[in-house]
């Protein structure tokens, strides 16, 4: 049973809509399972295309007096936010290990890490000005910075509260009202996030539509075609990501999109090697590889192949597989079965298995996996799936490289994604130039865990589209440069 009573964050089968606690229409719903026992822990509304045009509503009525509201007045309110998130640290925590299974360590990580977008973007809304051109005699050109309108914000399991505030908190500082469309998996934290926000936001400036997935679709549809509806922003799936961009060309709306990767983890050989396993175990097991940065391609010189190897077993060994509420736990279960049966179907036969993980997540239950390293090489004409597919699992595929730093910056570049890669060098020139020549959008050198409010997160090629934190770059997303010019003066 739950150990978590999650009505105390949450009003049971209801969202919040215009203000108002609301079911879906008939009172449907649908069940919340915690993914390490197979338990229902909860249930949310399951709402489609109706209630979906219901929110937009409610987001177009708010937003008027939103975007008129001055942004230090906003900036207040998403500060009030940010504190109520922070005082429930614990709850939203546990609620969130109890529906998504990432060890509680992991969950209490997120909680900071999705408040301080809230609190950043609280920051960033006021110093949002514009710009004077004040250069010809006769005249002023000037610009200044327009909420774009309503946002729709669909977002992913892996992140239930970090990818929510990432949006939520800019579309929000920005003037823009929202309709949050959170995972089927994880809508209990979207739903505690909507309640703590409830006093601190005027009704309708922040909506929340709770779908299963068989609503998914129609929902996303309504959000695209809706021209009230003037920004989209998604992190998910590639396959769901290029479904939008292409549904969102109808009313040409502006499109934030955070995609997949297939991150390349290079150790070169005059790399620190308990640094690079340290890097490695942080970027590769976070959530048990089911974030979108994880480290997917291991591509280590020949020189330290074995030695780092050798030290990467060592670390993996010690992983506790566990339901992420125990103490000690560093693996939790993957999200559901089916997400665990893909990761297994990647892995091959001859893989590197400790005993212990395999023993240990067979007793657990079908959402367990076992962590495994897979020796990937380069020289086959195919490589094996879990190399050209990102894994989304606790796997390891690991190649070794030969030859120079050209070599190396080749094989990282020969995919068709691009969202973050990792360096671990002892020589910061050479780290330095293969940082700036890996097609990503984010690198890390000589670091596993990179992602931040105070930069800018995204990624290049089929990884995406706009950039979420940092200076001005998130924000902006939700804003639009409007250039009057005034002449004849
Ligand atoms: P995953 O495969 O990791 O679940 P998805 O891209 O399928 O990632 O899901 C991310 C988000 O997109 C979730 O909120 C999900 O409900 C939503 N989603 C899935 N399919 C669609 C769709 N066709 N239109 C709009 N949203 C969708």
């Amino acid at each position: 049973r739950a150990d978590v009573d999650e009505t105390v964050l949450v009003v049971p089968g209801k969202t919040l809509i215009g203000g108002e606690w609301v079911g879906a229409q008939k009172r449907a719903v649908f069940p919340v399972f915690d993914p390490a026992t197979g338990d229902v822990v909860g249930s949310a509304p399951d709402m489609g295309a109706a209630e979906t045009e219901i929110a937009i509503d409610a987001a177009s009525s708010a937003l008027e007096s939103w975007r008129r509201t001055s942004p230090r007045d906003r900036s207040r309110r998403l500060r009030q936010w940010h504190d109520s998130i922070v005082e429930r640290r614990e709850e939203l925590a546990r609620l969130m290990t109890l529906e998504c299974g990432k060890p509680l360590a992991e969950a209490r990580g997120e909680v900071d890490y999705g408040a301080s977008f809230v609190e950043w973007f609280a920051e960033e809304g006021p110093r949002c000005v514009g710009s004077v051109d004040a250069s010809c005699s006769d005249r002023r050109m000037l610009t200044t910075r327009q909420a774009v309108g309503c946002a729709g914000l669909i977002t992913p399991w892996n992140f239930p509260l970090g990818m929510i505030t990432r949006k939520a908190g800019a579309a929000l500082a920005a003037g823009c009202t929202v309709v949050v469309k959170p995972a089927e998996d994880t809508p209990l934290t979207a739903l505690a996030l909507a309640k703590l926000a409830e006093g601190a936001l005027p009704p309708g400036a922040l909506n929340v539509v709770t779908a299963a997935r068989a609503n998914a679709p129609a929902v996303g549809e309504v959000l695209c075609a809706s021209p009230v509806v003037r920004a989209l922003s998604f992190t998910g799936s590639t396959e769901v990501g290029k479904r939008l961009y292409a549904q969102c060309a109808g009313t040409v709306k502006k499109l934030g999109l955070e995609l997949g990767g297939n991150a390349p983890f290079v150790v070169l050989d005059d790399a620190d090697l308990d640094l690079a396993v340290e890097c490695a175990m942080a970027s590769k097991f976070r959530y048990s590889g089911q974030t979108c940065v994880c480290a997917d391609r291991f591509l280590v010189h020949d020189a330290v192949f074995d030695d780092f190897e050798d030290r990467l077993l060592r670390a993996i060994r010690k992983l506790e597989i566990g339901r992420g509420l125990d103490d000690g736990v560093t693996l939790g279960p993957l999200i559901n079965q089916r997400a665990a049966d893909r990761v297994r179907s990647l892995i091959p036969d001859d893989a590197a298995v400790f005993d212990k993980h395999a023993a240990a997540a067979r007793a657990l239950g079908p959402t367990f996996v076992a962590p495994a390293l897979v020796r990937v090489d380069l020289d086959l004409d195919h490589p094996p799936p879990c190399w050209d597919n990102e894994n989304f699992g606790p796997v390891v595929p690991l190649a070794r490289f030969r030859g120079d730093d050209d070599a190396v910056i080749e094989i990282a570049n020969r995919h068709a994604t691009g969202l973050a890669a990792y360096v671990v060098a002892g020589d910061l020139r050479r780290a330095w130039r293969i940082a700036e020549r890996l097609e990503t959008g984010m690198c890390g050198v000589n670091q596993g865990i990179i992602s931040t409010a105070t930069m800018p997160f995204g990624g290049v090629k089929e990884s995406g589209i706009g950039r979420e934190g940092g200076i001005g770059f998130g924000i902006s997303e939700y804003l639009e440069d409007k250039y009057l010019c005034f002449g004849n003066l």
